[in-house]
């Protein structure tokens, strides 16, 4: 008997599941948006998929995980676009998505278990009144775990920023790897540094604390512009103006509007839009502002978007590049955060080097206490090295690129923390069976 049937028979047919075709669906997200990473990751397969029913059986399995020197992959909602939970070295896949526990709801914040969803989370917490502070467009599927240690921010970023700003993750309980695994309780910006954006390489969240919000009733709002000037000038003014509540700013250009299919019956689709959402008190001003930026809005949007059953957000963040590769599957994306003072010269520049290659599209956050026009332009994909071109002007540019063409977390950009997240690996993981290879700071030959 090998150690994956073992493993099977420790725990029973309920907790290990090794049907292949269901396994091979559980070894994938969303990487395919990448035509580099589509050609790298495919035949990639965990051997088993382990879906613990509450934390202490979470424990076992970590624990037999490392007697045997079984390498883990966590897996929540599986929406990452980054093949972070492809399995490069086989193992387990970890389905969390049973340790979805309520822990605790208070005024202003909650505690959850690693696996619930952000669209249950966001449905309970209006019964207290409350909401998440943000979110990303996935909500539905995505869990709070793989938001943490898979994502950056979302919608309500305009107002309370990304994961990593201060304030927003209170505290993580995470598991390691070991033969006899740790609770760890982590609090502060260092510590939770080691765990935010980890690809799951320096332990396995058990729960986390959060900030929530105030709910609000907030209203959908979509409008077209004939001049992308006037589309973004208008975004930037709501993106800042600190009288607007607001908790989406999301601009597309034409013509990648005429891709949201469900709202073909809404928008010319050869118009560049704003789609936002603002609070009751703010949307006649921002209407008419946005007339005065010579934009055209949506009647009734709202009950429009009710009468489909749709969310604005569905059509915001990297929804956008989704509906576009429904109609362009071979386009894709770049990660790039302008220059908040530098943008439109940036984007004119840009535009001008690839003028056929490009769709610019903009969601404002704030970040590190900025608004900033963080974006993701969709790109009309024609060879790996016209990706790697247009990435490359970006910087010499002065864009920040966050590259989503690689499963090495450390090149995707957002490794600020990432000597951080290896030291807590090196303790936490001391077999490096955490997510093996998807960073090349802790080598493989670091398991001993
Ligand atoms: C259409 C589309 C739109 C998107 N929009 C956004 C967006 O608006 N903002 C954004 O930030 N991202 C976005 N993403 C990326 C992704 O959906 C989010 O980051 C999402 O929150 C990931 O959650 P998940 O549960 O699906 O994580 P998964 O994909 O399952 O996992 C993500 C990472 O977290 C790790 N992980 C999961 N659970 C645990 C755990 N318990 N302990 C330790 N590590 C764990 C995994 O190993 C993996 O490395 C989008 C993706 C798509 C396809």
């Amino acid at each position: 008997m090998n150690r994956i049937q073992s493993l099977q028979q420790t725990f029973g047919e309920e907790v290990i599941r090794l049907d292949e075709p269901y396994v091979k669906k559980m070894s994938r997200d969303y990487y395919w948006y990448s035509p580099v990473l589509k050609k790298q990751l495919s035949g990639y397969a965990g051997d088993c998929v382990a879906i613990p029913r509450n934390e202490d059986e979470l424990e076992e399995l970590l624990s037999f995980a490392a007697r045997h020197r079984i390498p883990v992959v966590p897996k929540g909602g599986g929406t990452g676009n980054y093949g972070q939970i492809v399995p490069l070295q086989g193992g387990i896949i970890l389905d969390t998505t049973k340790l979805n526990e309520v822990k605790n709801i208070e005024k202003g914040f909650g505690t959850f278990g690693a696996g619930i969803t952000l669209g249950k989370l966001e449905n309970l917490l209006a019964e207290t009144n409350q909401e998440l502070r943000f979110y990303p467009s996935t909500y539905m599927k995505s869990t709070l775990a793989g938001f943490i240690a898979g994502g950056t921010g979302g919608i309500g970023s305009i107002e309370y920023g990304t994961l990593w700003d201060e304030g927003n993750v209170l505290g993580l309980t995470v598991m390691t790897l070991e033969e006899k695994p740790k609770r760890l309780t982590v609090h502060g910006k260092e510590e939770l540094a080691r765990y935010i954006h980890n690809y799951g390489l320096s332990g396995v969240i058990v729960d986390a604390t959060i900030a929530l919000a105030p709910k609000t009733s907030w209203q959908s709002m979509i409008a077209e512009f004939e001049r992308w000037e006037d589309a973004l000038f208008f975004s930037e003014y709501v993106a800042k103006g600190k009288h607007i509540q607001k908790r989406l700013v999301s601009v597309s250009a034409a013509p990648l509007s005429a891709s949201f299919q469900p709202l073909r019956s809404l928008l010319s689709g050869d118009q560049h839009i704003v789609l936002l959402q603002i609070a009751p008190q703010d949307v006649d001003y921002v209407q008419q502002i946005g007339q005065s930026y010579q934009g055209k809005w949506a009647v009734d949007f709202n009950t429009f978007l009710a009468s489909q059953r749709l969310r604005a957000t569905d059509f915001s963040w990297n929804h956008v590049t989704l509906w576009r590769m429904k109609d362009y599957p071979d386009d894709t994306y770049v990660q790039a955060r302008f220059d908040p003072e530098k943008f439109r010269l940036q984007m004119n520049e840009l535009s001008a080097a690839f003028p056929d290659d490009i769709f610019m599209h903009v969601e404002w956050i704030k970040a590190g206490g900025q608004v900033v026009p963080s974006s993701q332009p969709v790109i009309c994909y024609k060879a790996d090295e016209q990706l790697f071109a247009i990435m490359e002007k970006c910087r010499q540019i002065g864009i920040r690129i966050s590259n989503p063409h690689t499963y090495i977390l450390e090149e995707g950009g957002k490794d600020d923390w990432i000597e951080h997240i290896c030291a807590a690996k090196r303790v936490n993981d001391p077999y490096n069976l955490l997510n093996p290879g998807k960073t090349k700071r802790v080598e493989v030959t670091d398991r001993v």
